[in-house]
């Protein structure tokens, strides 16, 4: 990963703003003037005011992007190149004061937050592409002087619903994709990231010279997603669902827009293993496991979340982990110096510690980690983590990574196979084709060999099989928010048998 420069601005300087919601390119509070605070999870200070969106908010941003369509559809190539061009020349502009926001309402420590906005930068300059992309085919008709075309146009309105982790890369590809194919978006980010992961995608485009309406942040308050949900899906002019979250609201909202029959993309939860065989390069698998397992404090869906190694390497293996993991601290992320923050709120803490005491007390051994600072939780690994304890195929999304032997690869392969998860998955082996041959048969939309878990460009068909969803960004995402319509020219008068 580059980065560009090595420093984060100084938290003691920044001052909460109030922020406002984005619809019909107009800064607008929401309805009555409800507003609810987002805090910082290091310091629990207050980070920002944010409105609270209600239904009739929705409705409004709705009816905004359902206006704004039509011209955006129609608008040239060139001219919609442009603004995804300049969006990412403001984002990076904006670079130094991103990592600040990202550290302070996300936690997110500078090497991510820089990763992020590399991420959103290049995705948004390959966005800039797509609306040269031919936008159909000739298809060979068998009638006489008729001239047959499948034509991709976009769908209309497309409601995107971002998460809180990877906050900036995960809210720029919920509005990117479905936007370069000629759709208008509302945008509804994680109550835990509604900067990060929304309004900063509002500014964004808006400063790039997006016309009204076709991008449109609604921000809801915890515990409030419900009347904006109700909107989302049941409004007629909503043609479809982007969604990045966990498996289980994924699984909710796509019985939500099945029942509509309407199409919903869907990147979920991993629980993503690493397979380190026999002969694999001991160092090298270690550095990888270190940096799959715990970037971002574990806070990725594509974090690794089970290393299986050879019983012959594994002593190895374990000693040289433990001893490159036991010096990690979790810290102040707005402090440059700092690799991992916090984890994101106090629900998520609950949670870790539970899965971590619950295995413990079926049997497991804790070889690192300590007791939390506040929401930090240092690297831990566990092993001999019997099978009935929930994380050993539950995915725990924190710093917790569980190592075990194997004697024999196709029982290994099992064992990376017995999760209802499918996302991400590597093997670490010298003999490359094997690796390759072997992570064929792991049930995971992406497998890496000879790398992380955890990684992923713009440009790769991203996304999973089984309980990780079924979406694939990329230019493959054009597919997704597009239809592809048949238009029959006939050339000449044809006989008909009536
Ligand atoms: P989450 O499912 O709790 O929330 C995701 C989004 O869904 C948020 O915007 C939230 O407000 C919204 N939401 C929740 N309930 C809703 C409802 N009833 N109706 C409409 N919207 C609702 O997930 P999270 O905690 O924000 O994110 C972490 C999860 O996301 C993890 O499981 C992680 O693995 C997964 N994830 C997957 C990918 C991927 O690309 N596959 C990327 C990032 C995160």
């Amino acid at each position: 990963m580059n980065q560009t420069t090595t420093t984060a601005p100084a938290s003691a300087a920044y001052e909460p703003r109030a922020y406002r919601q984005l619809i019909a390119g107009q800064w607008v509070e929401a309805e009555a003037g409800r507003t609810f605070d987002d805090f910082n999870p290091y310091s629990s200070e207050l980070f920002a005011r944010i409105p609270a969106a209600s239904a009739a908010d929705t409705q409004r941003a709705i009816d905004a992007a359902d206006e704004a369509f039509p011209a955006w559809a129609a608008m040239g190539a060139r001219a919609r190149q442009a603004i995804f061009l300049a969006a990412a020349t403001v984002l990076e502009r904006r670079a130094d004061e991103v990592v600040l926001l990202l550290a302070l309402e996300t936690g997110c420590a500078a090497p991510f937050a820089r990763f992020q906005i590399q991420w959103a930068a290049g995705l948004l300059r390959q966005a800039a592409g797509y609306p040269y992309l031919p936008g159909g085919e000739i298809v060979a008709s068998d009638t006489p002087g008729v001239f047959a075309m499948a034509v991709r146009r976009p769908l209309g309105v497309v409601a995107g619903i971002s998460p809180w982790n990877g906050s900036l890369a995960l809210g720029f590809r919920t509005v990117v994709a479905p936007l370069a194919a000629g759709n208008t978006v509302v945008l509804k980010p994680s109550e835990d990231a509604p900067v990060c992961a929304g309004l900063l995608m509002g500014e964004v485009f808006h400063e790039a010279g997006l016309p009204p309406g076709v991008l449109n942040v609604v921000t809801h308050a915890p515990g409030e997603v419900g009347p904006v949900a109700d909107r989302l899906f049941d409004s007629p002019k909503v043609r479809a669902y982007n969604f990045t979250g966990s498996s289980a609201t994924g699984a909710q909202l796509a019985a939500r827009a099945g029942a509509k029959l309407k199409r919903i993309a869907l990147e979920l939860g991993g629980y993503n293993p690493m397979l380190v065989l026999a002969d694999a390069d001991l160092a090298y698998a270690v550095d990888t496991a270190v940096f799959a397992a715990f970037f971002h404090q574990g806070q990725i869906c594509m974090n690794t979340r089970k290393i299986l190694v050879h019983r012959s390497l594994y002593a190895a293996f374990l000693d040289r982990f433990v001893e490159r993991t036991s010096p990690l601290r979790a810290g102040d992320p707005a402090d440059p110096a700092t690799r991992l923050g916090p984890l994101i709120n106090d629900r998520a803490l609950a949670r870790v510690q539970q899965g971590i005491d619950d295995a413990v007390a079926r049997g497991a051994r804790r070889l690192t980690g300590n007791a939390p600072r506040g929401r930090c939780v240092d690297p831990t690994v566990l092993v001999d983590v019997p099978p009935d304890a929930p994380i050993h195929c539950e995915e725990l999304f924190g710093p917790v990574v569980l190592v075990e032997p194997f004697d024999d690869e196709q029982e290994a392969l099992a064992r990376a196979n017995a999760t209802p998860y499918g996302l991400s998955a590597s093997v670490m082996t010298t003999d490359v084709w094997h690796g390759v041959q072997l992570g064929a048969q792991v049930q995971a939309g992406m497998v890496n060999v000879n790398g992380p878990t955890m990684g992923g460009e713009p440009q790769i068909p991203f996304g999973g099989v089984k309980d990780s969803g079924w979406a694939r960004f990329g230019r493959w995402a054009i597919d997704m928010f597009s239809d592809l319509n048949l238009v029959t020219v006939s050339q000449a008068k044809r006989q008909y048998p009536l």
